[in-house]
């Protein structure tokens, strides 16, 4: 049988494994920390806008089990805040031992606290992974998940500076790069100010710091969107900073938008806290995650792999990628997506059969198709890409991608021949 060994355990390290196990490859899964999900521990919004059109895409064809998961965590559903309709917002804690469910429950060995170190090469081939505790995993095909994150001293390098955020870089070791290990030479984003990286374009705010009025808002609806006063606006150079371009809109400087995913999630990179208490009903707030969201959070898009739109990585015999570390396409809708056919192909790859790329017909195999494209230029990579806005969204509008007509997206997912393409074994 054909061993997968899938390294990092993000959301798109998650789908990767799964894919593999479905696929009918023996999958191994190993994550530095002591949970699975990486930044999608902090996350929660799915579904918003060009996601929705994705995530059906994906059910379709047959890769439902990780959206299911976050539907039936979620707090709120067909949730509207500025730019966004109908988002789903998962309770970012229940969501990963329900994950880490699915993927036992389908016979994937997870492996936490299991941080890759180095590899061993049989010439172009990677034949080994090393962990921190001197193990070793052999593997016929490998799949890199690592993200793009870390380690921490990239934060303060790069951002502003970053403190216990969600990424642990301190506790448990910083992230990894396999593909460069292995030889390969990867690529770093800019934010659009022409800076290295980009931080993320949220943090969380301590429920129990926030006025009782904006937490019942919060509680029954899922977003409290409250003007901020002209003297206490942030300069519009902020929104230069997200790495999440969707939600670099004027409105996210004009007011502060909380979304309630089991916490206060502030729609802001950071938020500078004798600013933020000058706004009624922040007088006491407090940061939660990262502990210095007063000045930034995780700087991400440090470490991109060059990729086909197989999701094999170029340079190595027999490693493939997903998520982030794949490219500027960010989210967890998206890392689910590029995830699924990175471990899919490393077990068709074992197997000996042809590697398959996702028609562009569909919304999903676009955009892993335009943004390997997207990376080859000074321009694009400056650029981030998402389903749920900024320049993927108006793409797939334009190109009559985006719909929320269920049957019409099975129809295209029929057309294309990709029906439960994710449930066939190849071995
Ligand atoms: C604060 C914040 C809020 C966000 N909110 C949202 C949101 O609401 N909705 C949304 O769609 N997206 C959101 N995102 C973006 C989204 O979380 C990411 O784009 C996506 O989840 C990335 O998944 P990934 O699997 O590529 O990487 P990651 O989530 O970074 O996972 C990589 C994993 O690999 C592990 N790892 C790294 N190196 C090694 C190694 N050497 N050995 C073993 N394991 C290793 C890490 O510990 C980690 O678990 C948010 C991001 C952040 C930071």
């Amino acid at each position: 049988m054909a061993k997968v060994v899938v390294v990092g355990g993000g959301w798109s390290g998650c789908a990767a494994a799964l894919a593999a196990k479905k696929a009918g490859a023996e999958v191994v899964l190993l994550e530095r920390t002591d949970m699975l999900l990486g930044t999608g521990l902090v996350g929660g919004i799915m579904r918003n806008n060009g996601r929705f059109t994705a995530t059906e895409e994906m059910i379709a064809m047959g890769a439902g089990e990780l959206f299911h998961v976050t539907d039936a965590a979620a707090r709120h559903k067909n949730v509207e805040f500025p730019g966004h309709k109908h988002a789903t917002l998962y309770d970012v804690a229940k969501v990963e031992p329900a994950v880490r469910k699915v993927l036992l429950d389908a016979g994937v060995e997870v492996h936490t606290r299991s941080r890759v170190k180095d590899v061993e090469m049989d010439g172009n081939r990677i034949t080994a992974v090393i962990t921190d505790n001197n193990e070793k995993f052999h593997g016929d095909v490998f799949v890199e998940c690592t993200g793009t994150a870390g380690p921490q001293s990239n934060c303060t390098k790069y951002g502003n500076g970053c403190a216990m955020c969600i990424i642990r870089c301190p506790s448990y070791g910083g992230r990894v790069s396999i593909a460069a290990k292995a030889g390969v030479k990867e690529m770093m984003a800019k934010k659009a100010d022409g800076t290295y990286g980009a931080m993320s374009g949220s943090c969380k705010l301590l429920k129990a710091s926030l006025s009782p009025e904006i937490v019942d808002k919060l509680n029954s609806t899922g977003v409290a969107v409250i003007p901020v006063p002209k003297d206490v606006r942030e300069d519009e150079y902020i929104l230069t900073k997200k790495a999440c371009q969707q939600y670099a809109l004027k409105e996210f400087i004009e007011n502060v938008v909380l979304l309630e995913t089991g916490h206060a999630k502030l729609m802001a990179p950071y938020f500078p806290l004798d600013r933020l208490r000058k706004i009624p009903g922040f007088e006491n707030a407090r940061f939660e995650d990262p502990y210095a969201g007063d000045i930034g959070n995780s700087i991400r898009y440090m470490a991109m792999s060059p990729r086909d739109n197989y999701l094999k990585t170029l340079g190595v015999e027999n490693l493939f990628c997903g998520g982030e570390k794949a490219g500027p396409l960010v989210g967890h809708t998206e890392a689910i997506c590029t995830g699924t056919l990175a471990g899919a192909n490393a077990v068709r790859y074992a197997a000996g059969v042809n590697l398959v790329e996702i028609p562009t017909d569909l919304a999903v195999g676009d955009a892993i198709s335009y943004v390997n494209e997207q990376m080859k230029t000074e321009e694009g990579i400056s650029k981030k890409y998402t389903f749920s806005g900024s320049v993927y969204f108006e793409r797939m509008k334009r190109l009559g991608l985006y719909t929320t007509d269920i049957e019409e997206i099975k129809n295209r997912v029929r057309k294309a021949g990709m029906i439960d393409f994710f449930n066939r074994k190849v071995i």
